[in-house]
């Protein structure tokens, strides 16, 4: 007995979700997809690898084909995500789920020439899933209409938020027909989304994946104190020394860094690809392709390039550099430790990221737990106080403060 036989699903997609494996409802999939059936617009808080791309596909899929279409299809569902690889992604999942029906799909992003895609598009889709860019794009240009959408899905909306796409979020919000079913995923809920949620969505049901039994707690958290200069090597020695390290994703503040690291580590003869913005569609989708058939061991990523990236088995996900948003630590690590599985999170910290690595500890609520057996431990890199549960009273003005206790060399803190 397969438990989603609860869910009320039809059989076409019963049938296709025993093809892809799933047993049982991931917890999001439990909690929304009763909702989505019945109609209601959904708030959803649940980060990738929660498996809410079903969570909103299936019953999408579901309703468009109770009530399917005569005559050439028309844009009757619109998913919006940040990334290209999410989007792709979520394009792969649909054609998964949608085997056994009449339904057709296309995946549009940038950075691709579209003639492929606006020939899909006049042949008439179903679903379409885009990136805000070019959708707007092609919308413009007359490829695309949306006047029919009755299904609204804005995925990794923080994400979005964050890569300034607030904007054209509005544009589309505007091309929509107001009748329509709306769901909101993100994986975190600042205000700035509630706003924009409580803007479109009316009267939604929330549902949540409780985000820390997903991250926090499942995977070991390590902060290793290093120089910015010697991070390479540190890197380096690591992947080298340590044969538990099956595959990682290393994460780097910007693309020449990602590029960098690259270089670096090839010097020493281990091969690693980059992923960012700056990659072109196919480098990009053959790299991830490598890393996931694990002919690469090291993917370099940027955020985000790395937003949504749905790859299992990831053993360990470095911090090459630290996020000044520790938010973004946290969708890091989430590359880790998936489906139950323990994963390791490396973060190496240098003297000028140890703020960031106080926002952090606060956000999670815990310490990293800290590695300093390396030869290129950096006492100065550990910040000046660091939130603990101990009763240890508060360092005083002169007093002798754990950080000056642990570093007895460099630069001191004048009492002002
Ligand atoms: P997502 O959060 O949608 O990116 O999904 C993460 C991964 O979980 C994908 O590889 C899905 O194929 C997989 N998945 C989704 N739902 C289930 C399920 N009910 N059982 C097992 N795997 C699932």
């Amino acid at each position: 007995m397969n438990s989603f036989d609860t869910l009320d699903l039809i059989e076409p997609l019963r049938r296709a979700v025993a093809q892809a494996g799933y047993e049982s409802p991931t917890p999001i999939q439990a909690k929304a997809i009763p909702p989505l059936l019945e109609g209601r617009d959904v708030l959803g808080c649940a980060q990738t690898g929660t498996g809410k791309t079903a969570a909103f596909l299936l019953p999408i899929l579901q309703r468009l084909a109770s009530s399917p279409t005569q005559g050439k299809p028309k844009i009757r569902a619109l998913v919006l995500t940040p990334t290209r690889e999410l989007a792709a992604q979520i394009g792969d999942n649909f054609k998964e789920y949608a085997k056994f029906l009449p339904l057709r799909h296309r995946v549009i992003f940038g950075g691709v020439k579209q003639g492929a895609q606006v020939a899909d598009l006049r042949r008439g889709i179903d679903v379409l899933v885009a990136t805000p860019g070019r959708l707007l794009d092609l919308q413009g240009q007359g490829f695309i209409h949306l006047n029919n959408v009755e299904f609204f899905v804005l995925d990794e909306a923080d994400r979005m938020l964050d890569m300034g796409f607030i904007h054209d979020i509005r544009r589309v919000l505007r091309l929509l027909p107001t009748e329509r079913q709306n769901l909101l995923f993100s994986a975190t809920m600042p205000e700035p989304i509630v706003q924009l949620a409580s803007g479109f969505l009316s009267e939604p049901v929330r549902v949540e994946v409780d985000r820390q039994s997903t991250t926090v707690e499942a995977i070991e958290q390590r902060v290793m104190f290093v120089a910015k200069a010697d991070k390479k090597r540190l890197l380096q020695a690591l992947l080298k020394g340590d044969d538990s390290i099956e595959s990682a994703i290393v994460f780097t503040r910007t693309k020449h860094g990602a590029n960098r690291v690259v270089k670096e580590l090839a010097k020493g003869g281990i091969e690693a690809a980059a992923i960012h913005g700056n990659k072109s569609q196919g480098a990009r989708t053959r790299a991830l392709a490598g890393f996931k058939e694990g002919r690469i061991r090291v993917l370099v990523a940027t955020d985000i390039a790395s937003r949504g990236i749905d790859v299992d088995g990831v053993s360990h996900v470095f911090n090459y550099d630290l996020p000044n948003i520790s938010e973004s630590y946290v969708h890091r690590i989430g590359r880790t430790g998936r489906a139950g599985r323990a994963g390791i999170a490396i973060a190496f910290c240098e003297p000028s990221e140890s703020p960031y690595l106080r926002d952090i500890q606060r956000l999670i609520g815990r310490e990293l737990d800290v590695v300093d057996d390396h030869p290129w431990h950096e006492p100065s890199a550990i910040p000046a106080v660091i939130p603990h549960r101990s009763e240890r009273p508060p360092a005083k003005e002169g007093g002798r403060s754990r950080r000056s206790r642990r570093r007895p060399r460099g630069p001191r803190r004048r009492p002002n």
